[in-house]
């Protein structure tokens, strides 16, 4: 899928596949030096970080576990609560694991800091998240998060593993929705 086939719906294009690419092979590089001679399970959160999670998987050297949840955080529309449900939980016994989450975007972070204390509770050796896009509402909740790829403004975003609706997921980069497609 790419812009043509949506070319009414986009107001923007925020960030284009191609710097998607090179901050992702940064933040690969990081991670690779940072886990370097240890043990990694990569957490992805479903469906948003699907792609995350196969980028930047695929350009680590470091050999890695993979395995998925999927929350739902009940909120009203577009605005998260943190109150979270665990829809699909990990396989994976966390015991001495380090854990490094994928996230596609914190937006207020209260699903994350939600997720991130679950984690720790299950004994692993460390939990950290990795997160392609940062909205500067994140700020507000006490989340460390290591690895950042974009700081964005506070815009509904999609694309690259984000929804409208379910819908835009499969675009290769970010944008931002014409007024017309929430009409
Ligand atoms: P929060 O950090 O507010 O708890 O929620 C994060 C989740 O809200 C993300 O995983 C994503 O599903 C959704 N979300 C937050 N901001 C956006 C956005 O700009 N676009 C889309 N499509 N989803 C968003
Ligand atoms: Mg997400
Ligand atoms: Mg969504």
């Amino acid at each position: 899928m790419d812009q043509s086939d949506v070319a009414g719906d986009l107001a923007d294009i925020l960030l284009t596949e191609e710097q998607l690419g090179s901050r992702l092979d940064e933040m690969a590089a990081q991670i690779d030096a940072d886990y370097a001679g240890k043990d990694l399970l990569l957490v992805g959160v479903l469906k948003g970080a699907v792609m995350v999670m196969a980028d930047l998987s695929r350009r680590l050297h470091h050999p890695v576990s993979m395995d998925w949840m999927a929350v739902s955080s009940y909120g009203s529309g577009t605005k998260s609560s943190g109150v979270v449900r665990i829809l699909k939980d990990l396989d994976t016994d966390l015991s001495g694991r380090n854990v490094l989450i994928a996230e596609d975007i914190i937006d207020s972070g209260l699903t994350l800091s939600w997720l991130v204390q679950n984690l720790r509770s299950r004994g692993p050796e460390s939990v950290e998240i990795a997160t392609m896009l940062r909205k500067p509402d994140a700020a507000k909740v006490e989340v460390d998060v290591k690895y950042v790829g974009f700081d964005i403004p506070n815009e509904f975003v999609v694309g690259y593993g984000l929804d409208y609706a379910e819908k835009y997921r499969n675009l290769p980069f970010i944008g931002t929705l014409a007024p017309h497609v929430y009409a």
